[in-house]
C-alpha cells in the first residue's frame, strides 16, 4: 500500500472511496460532513445514512457516493478529544482500521481520508496525523493507494514530515 498526502478538498478526490468524518447519528453536520453531504447530493445522502441506523465512535459504515467522483463514502465517527486519557487514541486508530476493512469489503483500491477528529472534535493535529500514518501503514489491506487530504498547509506539512520518516510519500 502507498500512502500519500495532498492539500485539497476531500469531496473532489478522484478515488474509489472517500472517508467522511461523521457523527454518531450520521445526520450530517458541519465541516467535512456538511461538505460531503452537499457534494454527494444532500437528500440522497441523508436518506442513505438514515438507513444505516447510526454509527458508533471508532466504527465505519458505507454508502454510495451519489454525485461525487468517488463511488463510495465510508462514514466514520472519530472520538471527541477529552484531554487524551479517555481512549481517544484507541478510538481514532479504530476509525482508520475500520475504514480500510470496509473499503476491502467494497473492493475499493484507492481511499482518501480527511484528518478525522481534528476539526470540531478537537484532536491535536500532529497527534492525529501520527495515529493516521502509523495505523494505515500497520494495517493489512487490499487497498493500494491511501491519500491523506490536508485542508490547510500546516496539516499538509505534518503529513509530509511523517510520511518521509515512515516511508510513505507526499504528493502535490
Ligand atoms: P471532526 O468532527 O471529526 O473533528 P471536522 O469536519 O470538523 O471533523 O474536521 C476534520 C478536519 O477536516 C479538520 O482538520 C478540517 O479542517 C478538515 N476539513 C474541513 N473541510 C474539509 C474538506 N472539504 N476537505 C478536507 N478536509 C476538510
Amino acid at each position: 500500500m502507498r500512502v500519500e498526502a495532498v492539500l485539497g478538498d476531500i469531496t473532489r478526490q478522484d478515488v474509489d472511496a472517500i472517508v467522511n468524518a461523521a457523527n454518531e447519528a450520521l445526520a450530517g453536520g458541519g465541516g467535512v460532513d456538511g461538505a460531503v453531504h452537499r457534494a454527494a447530493g444532500a437528500r440522497q445522502m441523508h436518506e442513505a445514512c438514515a438507513r444505516l441506523g447510526g454509527c458508533a465512535t471508532g466504527d465505519a459504515k458505507a454508502t454510495p457516493g451519489f454525485a461525487l467522483k468517488a463511488r463510495w463514502v465510508v462514514h466514520t465517527v472519530g472520538p471527541r478529544w477529552r484531554g487524551g486519557n479517555a481512549g481517544e487514541e484507541q478510538a481514532l486508530r479504530s476509525c482508520y482500521r475500520r475504514c480500510l476493512e470496509v473499503a476491502d469489503e467494497l473492493g475499493a483500491r484507492s481511499v482518501a481520508f480527511p484528518a478525522i477528529s481534528t476539526g470540531v472534535y478537537g484532536y491535536p493535529p500532529r497527534q492525529a496525523a501520527e495515529v493516521a500514518v502509523t495505523t494505515l501503514l500497520g494495517t493489512e489491506t487490499k487497498v493500494e493507494l491511501v491519500r491523506l487530504v490536508a485542508f490547510d498547509q500546516a496539516s499538509f506539512d505534518i503529513y509530509r514530515e511523517l510520511l518521509a520518516s515512515h516511508g510513505g510519500r507526499a504528493g502535490q
